[in-house]
């Protein structure tokens, strides 16, 4: 009797956890498809994101906030593959409070949750067919604000993100990821007739 308690119990608990697993599964799935849609539409056509789901989050050991394999021939694959942690910050961007931004007294909570929506327009750009890093990534710092306010920030506090974001982040990249042309009105950038920089 008590046996077959116990094993009822034990059955109620393991379709509860596989709920949860499902449900976990399902919520990565429309989380890639929601982020998938931003990069298509910087890449220019259709492109994945992937988020490694739990035990691929284990196992990862790039050390690479994001990645896009090009071919020999110098094309990109279809999809980008993002860190653990970058999906995360891209997760959680929405509640995160920006009003800091105001007072000058944002830190690096706000950072790493503004550099992942940079990561995910650098990455996007790469799947756009730009392989030099210097350029990808003056064109992703100019449309962090886009991916921020497709993920739901409005548009001045994005903006606001955008600017911060160039100003505390560039200036610390690593020299090839710094290109000659990028600076306000300079070749590399994509609304040069407007004051606004990045
Ligand atoms: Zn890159």
């Amino acid at each position: 009797m008590r046996l077959t308690v116990g094993k009822a119990a034990l059955l109620a608990v393991a379709a509860a956890l596989g709920g949860i697993g499902f449900a976990t599964h399902e919520n990565r799935i429309h989380e890639q498809d929601k982020l998938a849609k931003i990069a298509s539409e910087i890449a220019g056509r259709k492109v994945g994101v992937r988020c490694p789901g739990f035990f691929g989050g284990l196992v990862d050991t790039h050390g690479e906030a994001g990645r896009v394999q090009f071919d020999a021939g110098g094309r990109p694959e279809n999809h980008t593959d993002l860190s653990p942690e970058t999906c995360a910050q891209l997760r959680k961007l929405t509640h995160v409070d920006f009003s800091c931004l105001d007072r000058g007294t944002c830190g690096y909570a706000q950072f790493q949750a503004g550099w992942a929506a940079h990561t995910l327009a650098h990455e996007a750009f790469h799947l756009r067919g730009f392989g030099d890093e210097g350029v990808t990534e003056c064109y992703a710092l100019q449309n962090t604000s886009f991916v921020a306010q497709r993920l739901g920030l409005p548009r001045q506090r994005a903006d606001e993100l955008q600017r911060w974001l160039f100003a505390k982040g560039y200036p610390n990249e690593p020299p090839d990821y710094h290109a000659a042309g990028c600076y306000a009105g300079g070749p590399l950038d994509l609304s040069p007739q407007t004051p606004a920089w990045p």
